[in-house]
């Protein structure tokens, strides 16, 4: 079901109820900019009919990153003069990944629902106005769309939020805690002031960018300090916790994160 749909100047901001993931449509002149396709096939169906309705063609479709509900519904929207456009590793990444969403079952996306990008790009690109850049750390495919005449950034599941008010902590089992590091490093050099994530509310401002640096930062000191204990990462996980390595004393949304960085950490 789609939650919701909302219009800021010539962004669409599309939600879906099921893990308030989000998918955007950047409407220009003539043409529709396609972000993400979301997850259930009657989702995605909506997201084309609402992309349909502005009676302009979809021109592009950009996934932020591998992960099937940014991108399992990419056949919904994509029509013969649809261009896709993804960073290099996308395709890569899907066929090496052999589960998803959720790691511990291990069910693999079936390749026929998947659609290959045209146009594949390494740190950015531009798009007509907007910028596509490289920010791997959530997957090494992860990508943000810069709108530099809104000051606006579409980030993925590089910056996560949720519709609950708590914390998302910052989740990099799929890809590298070094490198999400330097992705939020880079895009704080960007001008910044509203930031729509591939999940829940937007962000306003870049607040939520510092407080992910905070966490990463924390969490790599203090794995390392263990480093010479041979500790599992359950044991690791309760040693650690969420609190030591937040500034504030914020809730997480989904507390499970944690341990699955912890593991990403030890591998
Ligand atoms: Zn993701």
């Amino acid at each position: 079901m789609i939650a919701d749909v909302s219009q800021t100047g010539r962004i669409v901001i599309i939600r879906a109820k099921t893990l308030d993931v989000n998918a955007y449509l950047i409407l220009q002149k003539d043409h529709t900019i396609a972000i993400d396709s979301l997850l259930l096939p009657r989702d995605s169906q909506e997201l084309a009919n609402i992309a349909a309705s502005y009676g302009k063609p979809v021109k592009y479709l950009i996934n932020t990153h591998f992960h099937s509900d940014h991108c399992l519904g990419n056949h919904f929207l994509k029509q013969p003069q649809t261009t896709q456009i993804n960073q290099e590793d996308y395709w890569n990444t899907i066929v090496r990944e052999k589960a998803m969403i959720n790691p511990k079952r291990h069910k693999p996306v079936e390749q026929r629902k998947l659609t290959k990008p045209e146009i594949t790009f390494k740190d950015e690109y531009l798009l007509d106005d907007i910028l596509l850049l490289s920010t791997p750390g959530h997957s090494p495919d992860s990508i943000c769309i810069y709108l530099p005449a809104e000051k606006t950034l579409i980030s993925g599941d590089t910056i996560l939020n949720t519709c609950s008010g708590r914390y998302s902590l910052p989740y990099f089992f799929w890809g590298s805690a070094n490198d999400l590091i330097a992705s939020l490093q880079k895009l704080l050099t960007l001008d910044i002031n509203t930031i729509y994530s591939g999940h829940g509310f937007p962000l306003i401002k870049t607040d939520k960018i510092t407080s992910d640096l905070t966490y990463l930062q924390s969490l790599i000191n203090q794995v390392n300090k263990y480093q010479s204990q041979s500790l599992s990462s359950d044991e690791l996980a309760q040693k650690i916790t969420i609190s030591d390595c937040l500034n504030s004393s914020e809730t997480p949304a989904v507390p499970q994160v944690h341990k699955l960085n912890i593991q990403q950490l030890r591998i």
